[in-house]
């Protein structure tokens, strides 16, 4: 630490030497001056800590230099020690004016020692407070510090790092807020809930810098397609959401999704890479479709899932119908993560049979007998089984229950009966198909030509090539197979030459039509004659009366099933159906 100083001023020299002659032992630098100007120009210069000063000089009193010196801002809290030989009222009114550490001595100095005495204490007190001012300033600087900090912190908790845009925390809250003033001012609220499709997709190809600009782009284009006051936020991943202020109608909000999607359809150059993104819009309305934040935008990211599965680059609006599929959903994806285990799913069998009503196989049905809702179809548990992957263990179950059925039929004596199963798309597509049926073939015993896969036309059609490789190995396997719901696929005729399969399936939808509309039987003609010359056979399914079954028996269609034939049954009552009536 610096030396501390001390100014002493007098106009005689002999008192400024008697001065200093007692402060010699002081540890202390000491500066003199002889006038008021001179004591005021060393006060600029230098910090003291103490000021010994005569009261009367001539010019410039001790008082009005300390005036002047206490102007100054560094020094407006120096002690000063006024000196003088006589003490007038004066004093008293100088000590209001100059606010505190002052003290007065006489001359001459009577007591050397109190002078000391005095001095050390002052020093002391003026070196404690400026450690005091110092450890202030640190702390002021910490202080700045950790508000700054705490801006930063908010700035991450409350905006995406990559957009700049508010996050879902920030939107939550404002949202709530919003929702609050729609709700006293009357006024409706709209959440678009925006994903981008395929971005995993340009994501994993490209890389992440690529993915972060696309994300930066998009982010634009919503800003560019908003009203001031509208709120854009990311929620995170490829999922942005806007909510606008007191729209008047359901159209305006749908004219907003519209006008985004359009600015979607252009090529975006991004590091030289042109790529196409469309995004899907999902709608939620307040007061309507929910009353909070939290069910607004579940709401509408669940209409974005329905504009995601419909059409690509589109919205959608939320409805309660939506809400009821999704709780449907979840009751059955809890019933269904037991029904196994419990024994609950049973299989159905539907006979199959040739225009002289003889009997060519059963189709494999199964049926879910919950114990709380009874028998549900295998069309809504279905897609949420494959959902949730535990489509394979059913799977295994349906396949290994069908194929010891088939045995049982066939060692009991009764003719060679097909029996076909249903594969779904998501089996269809599983790298394990194949030496997953194998292992069925070889556990049952079963005979794999008694056995047909159908498999449906628009799974088959997703990656054709794919699907030549498949159908070629379940060939190998000696496995008949059949395109399930034929027409309705969109199957390009050109592929079917090259799929090795043995029937096709003309949907219900056609054989509901055959008898009052022509152009659907020409078409079933066609399928049907296409098929001879592919050397396949044909079954029309969803025969459902006598003259639907007479006119496809007519232009030659190799199999009929339906109810007009008969519904599927249990095992029980299909084993009784098969002593019945006379197989192929
Ligand atoms: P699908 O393969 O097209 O099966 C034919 C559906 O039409 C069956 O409905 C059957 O009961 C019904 N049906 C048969 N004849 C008639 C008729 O004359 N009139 C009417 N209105 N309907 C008729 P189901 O059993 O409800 O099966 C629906 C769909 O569920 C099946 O369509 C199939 O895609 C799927 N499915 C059924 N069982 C299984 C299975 O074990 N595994 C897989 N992956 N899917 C299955
Ligand atoms: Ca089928
Ligand atoms: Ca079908």
């Amino acid at each position: 630490m610096n030396k501390q100083k001390i100014l002493i001023v007098d106009d005689t020299p002999s008192n400024l030497v008697a001065l200093e002659e007692i402060l010699l032992t002081i540890d202390a630098e000491i500066i003199t001056a002889s006038n008021g100007q001179e004591a005021v120009r060393e006060a600029l210069k230098h910090n003291f800590d103490i000021i010994i000063i005569d009261i009367q000089m001539p010019d410039m009193s001790g008082f009005e230099s300390i005036e002047y010196i206490r102007k100054e801002q560094k020094n407006r809290h120096i002690p000063v020690i006024f000196q003088s030989a006589v003490f007038t009222d004066e004093i008293s009114k100088v000590k209001g004016v100059t606010a505190g550490g002052i003290d007065f001595i006489t001359k001459p100095i009577l007591s050397e020692e109190l002078l000391r005495g005095k001095i050390k204490l002052l020093l002391e007190l003026q070196r404690q407070t400026q450690e005091l001012q110092i450890t202030k300033l640190a702390l002021e600087k910490k202080q700045r510090e950790l508000e700054q900090a705490n801006f930063q912190l908010k700035q991450m908790a409350f905006f995406d790092s990559l957009t700049g845009l508010p996050n879902r925390y920030a939107f939550t809250n404002q949202l709530s807020m919003e929702i609050a003033r729609a709700r006293r001012e009357k006024q409706m609220l709209a959440l678009l809930f925006m994903d981008l499709e395929k971005f995993k997709y340009i994501n994993d190809t490209y890389g992440h810098r690529v993915g972060d600009e696309v994300l930066i782009e998009a982010s634009n284009i919503f800003e560019k397609t908003i009203r001031n006051g509208d709120v854009l936020a990311r929620l995170g991943g490829d999922e942005f959401i806007i909510s606008l202020h007191n729209i008047q109608s359901v159209e305006n909000a749908e004219r907003v999704a519209a006008k985004i999607n359009r600015a979607f359809e252009k090529i975006l150059n991004i590091h030289n890479i042109a790529i196409r993104l469309t995004v899907s819009i999902g709608i939620s309305f307040f007061p309507q479709d929910g009353q909070n934040d939290e069910e607004l935008i579940r709401n509408s990211d669940m209409a974005m899932y329905k504009a995601k599965t419909t059409m690509s680059n589109s919205y959608a609006l939320y409805n309660r119908e939506l809400h009821k599929q999704s709780l449907n959903r979840l009751y059955m994806e809890n019933g269904l993560s037991t029904a196994l285990k419990n024994r609950e799913f049973k299989l159905c069998y539907q006979p199959i049979v040739n225009s002289d009503k003889k009997i060519y196989g059963v189709e494999t049905l199964i049926r879910w007998h919950s114990p709380d809702r009874g028998v549900i179809p295998p069309s809504e548990f279905i897609p949420v089984l494959e959902n949730n992957r535990s489509i394979i263990e059913v799977t295994e179950w349906i396949i290994t229950q069908a194929c010891l059925q088939n045995v049982y039929w066939e060692k009991s004596g009764r003719h060679p009966l097909i029996t076909t199963i249903n594969l779904s798309a998501y089996q269809f597509q599983d790298p394990n198909l194949i030496p997953f049926l194998q292992g069925i073939i070889q556990k049952t015993q079963v005979n794999p030509r008694n056995i047909e896969i159908e498999i449906t036309e628009s799974t088959s059609m997703k990656d054709v090539d794919k699907s030549i490789e498949v159908l070629r190995e379940l060939k190998k396997l000696q496995l008949k197979i059949a395109i399930d719901d034929f027409g309705t696929g969109f199957s390009s005729l050109n592929y079917l030459a090259q799929f090795p399969v043995d029937i096709l399936k003309i949907d219900k939808s056609f054989t509901d039509q055959i008898l009052n509309n022509s152009h659907v039987l020409d078409i079933i003609i066609t399928i049907i004659n296409l098929a001879k010359k592919l050397n396949m056979k044909i079954i029309a399914e969803g025969v459902e009366n006598r003259e639907q079954f007479d006119l496809l028996s007519h232009y030659g269609c190799d199999f009929i099933q339906g109810y007009y034939i008969s519904e599927p049954l249990n095992e029980a009552a299909i084993d009784k159906y098969l002593l019945k009536h006379a197989c192929i």
